[in-house]
């Protein structure tokens, strides 16, 4: 006879305060391959101490456990796993099936840990089952199932991947009579069939029934009664050749790990919703600010650029603020004759404006009246909807072009306005034109605007020869800022000083970019640190999870699963929350952009942009891989016995 397990010395303490209490007390025992052993004892004495120590669920305080003549005390957690998994089963008082798994597939879990493939699995557990009279139950979920029947399942669970050693601590202790005897009917069958047998009991009737009983009092072995001689019969073991390819079985086990933690995050529905909600607010945040904070960079930089960002205002004085009379005269005539000449000018318009009353009838409106050269609405990229702008031969007739605000002030009714008089102060002009209300950076849409030649503005209204300001246009291919220090140059040396200012579209524009571009930054701030928080809230619910799933860790554990195992599944765990988290954060978002764009704001283009939704997607399984990793760390770090133990 081959002894299989062999026990000096051993002994466990526990540490509570200052005291160490002995639980075993130098165990020694020889436990031989094919033997049915039945171990009593009275609660507290130490029996399923032993049996967890037998199992390598738990490792001694001190002595020496040989399994197969190997010291186990040289074995990593790995091994140690990987000796459950291959050469134990373990039957438990209360079954300890995973409840959101269904039976066939609680048989199968030992044997995904070990790599065997999908189809070999399935053929040996429906195999087991039927053995065991299940085959009608193999969909069913475990509270679905009697005590009896349950039992039965985690018989077939500890047979899965051969269970060399059937270590059962009381086995019958939930069951009544009948069940009871079934399960020890069985256990007693597979002792014959060569398994060995050690099965914890209270049971005299049972003890009566194997060929060994051991008693165990205070921790302490305190009988050892062989009654019959062990038969040794040959046992068919699992084949080795039938596991996979490493490859295989790292792809088989990651994808068994995601299916469990698919089914974990189904099985508590609301907790993985909620955790999500953090995740989807931060990368839905996130994702807006991408989506909208660009389109809302587009539409100011498109305001502006409609402005014209070619064109140079000259104003006369120092700046807008300091407004100081004795520049009031300095953009004359002949700045603007001496300006035209300039290569980089394309095309350039004096401006005089003045604040006047506009009549016609008994309608008497304030309106902004422009004096300006022929080129002005050529500058400013007007568009003309009825007539045409002042020409140079009509640069001293009393003509008007007007805004469209103007025309539906005056007239109404009325679609065709050309030819009409209006009154400007106490001058009757004539109307050639109407153009399209143009968006102004200063000043509202709703003003008046008129425009008339500045010869009439200078003649008939201002009496003065001096202009408000000088626009022009710079010629295609000249840098705008190289243009302005032309400019400022060329005045001054007019000038003799520095009598006026310059106002360049372009570098307002730079501005307005590096202005968006700092909000948006700012934003973004505030939306990854909604992320962090909701990434901390995972971790904290992955915590509170793994807490409460501690005796399914141990349960894995029992059955084999490394600690690796455990790290993967709730890693994918914690990762899939956060993506699915982040694919509706996303989806939410880019709803929420497109209603915007549909109900509230026409004129803004929002754009899919790919990088949203990728970064929002990528940020979202970092976030679950970060926040993730302690708690599964933490699950992955139980000890077999504390995990199982815990309720
Ligand atoms: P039983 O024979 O009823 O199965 P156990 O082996 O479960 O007894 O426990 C034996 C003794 O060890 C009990 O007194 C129990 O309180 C104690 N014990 C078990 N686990 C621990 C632990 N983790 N820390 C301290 N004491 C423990
Ligand atoms: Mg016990």
């Amino acid at each position: 006879m081959t002894v299989l397990l062999e026990l000096n010395n051993i002994c466990k303490n526990y540490k509570l305060g200052n005291q160490k209490i002995h639980i075993l007390k130098n165990i020694n025992l020889e436990i031989q391959s094919g033997e049915m052993i039945a171990i009593m004892g009275a609660s507290g004495s130490g029996k399923s101490t032993l049996m967890n120590i037998l199992g390598c669920l738990d490792t001694a305080s001190s002595g020496i456990y040989q399994v197969n003549k190997q010291d186990i005390s040289i074995f990593n957690n790995d091994n140690l796993a990987k000796l459950r998994r291959e050469y134990f089963g373990f039957i438990f008082q209360r079954y300890h099936l995973l409840p959101y798994v269904n039976v066939i597939n609680n048989v199968e879990i030992p044997a995904i840990y070990s790599g065997i493939s999908k189809i070999e699995r399935r053929k040996r557990a429906i195999f087991l089952l039927k053995k065991l009279g299940l085959s009608e139950r193999i969909n069913y979920w475990p509270n679905q199932l009697s005590g009896g029947q349950q039992q039965r399942v985690s018989i077939a669970r500890a047979l899965m991947n051969g269970g060399q050693v059937i270590l059962a601590d009381e086995p019958a202790g939930a069951l009544d009579s009948y069940s009871s005897n079934e399960v020890i009917n069985i256990l007693k069958k597979l002792c014959e069939k060569g398994h060995t047998v050690i099965i914890v009991t209270h049971d005299s009737m049972v003890a009566n029934q194997v060929k060994r009983v051991i008693k165990i009092c205070d921790g302490k072995i305190i009988s050892d009664i062989f009654k019959h001689k062990i038969v040794k019969n040959k046992i068919n073991f699992l084949n080795s050749d039938i596991r996979t390819t490493l490859w295989k079985q790292i792809i088989t086990q990651f994808y068994e790990a995601f299916i469990m933690a698919l089914r974990a995050i189904k099985s508590h529905k609301i907790r993985s919703a909620l955790t999500m909600l953090g995740i989807i607010i931060g990368i839905l945040s996130v994702v807006l600010i991408l989506v909208i904070g660009d389109a809302a960079k587009n539409k100011v930089l498109e305001d502006i650029k409609s402005i014209g960002t070619n064109t140079i205002d000259i104003y006369p004085g120092q700046d807008f603020i300091n407004d100081n009379p004795i520049f009031y005269q300095s953009l004359k005539y002949e700045d603007l004759i001496a300006l035209k000449e300039q290569s980089y000018v394309n095309v350039l318009t004096p401006i005089i404006s003045r604040n006047m009353r506009l009549r016609i009838g008994n309608i008497d409106v304030l309106a902004n009246v422009n004096g300006i050269g022929e080129h002005f609405f050529n500058v400013y990229d007007m568009i003309f909807l009825q007539g045409s702008a002042i020409n140079i031969m009509q640069s001293q007739s009393q003509i008007v072009v007007i805004d469209i605000n103007t025309q539906h002030k005056f007239f109404p009714n009325k679609k065709h306005v050309i030819g009409e008089v209006i009154m400007v102060g106490n001058m009757p002009l004539t109307i050639i034109g109407v153009v399209k209300q143009k968006k102004s950076m200063l000043g509202n849409h709703k003003t008046l605007n008129v425009w008339i030649p500045y010869n009439i503005m200078i003649n008939r209204i201002v009496g003065n020869t001096y202009f408000d300001s000088i626009t022009l246009r710079i010629k295609d291919g000249y840098n705008s800022q190289e243009v302005e220090k032309k400019l400022i140059n060329f005045l001054i040396l007019r000038h003799g000083k520095k009598d006026f200012f310059i106002y360049n579209m372009d570098s307002l524009v730079h501005v307005a970019e590096k202005t968006t571009r700092t909000l948006q930054i700012f934003l973004m701030l505030i939306a990854i640190i909604s992320l962090v928080v909701g990434g901390i809230g995972v971790m904290n619910i992955m915590l509170v999870s793994v807490t409460e799933r501690t005796r399914e860790i141990g349960i894995l554990m029992a059955v084999g699963a490394r600690s690796s195992n455990v790290l993967q599944q709730f890693l994918i765990e914690a990762i899939l929350i956060c993506l699915f988290g982040g694919i509706l954060g996303v989806f939410i978002a880019l709803l929420i952009s497109f209603s915007l764009q549909w109900f509230l704001i026409g004129d803004w283009k929002i754009t899919c942009q790919p990088i949203a939704i990728i970064s929002g997607i990528i940020c979202s399984t970092i976030i679950g891989m970060i926040f993730g990793y302690l708690p599964a760390r933490h699950a992955a770090n139980l000890s077999p016995v504390d995990a199982l133990s815990r309720e």
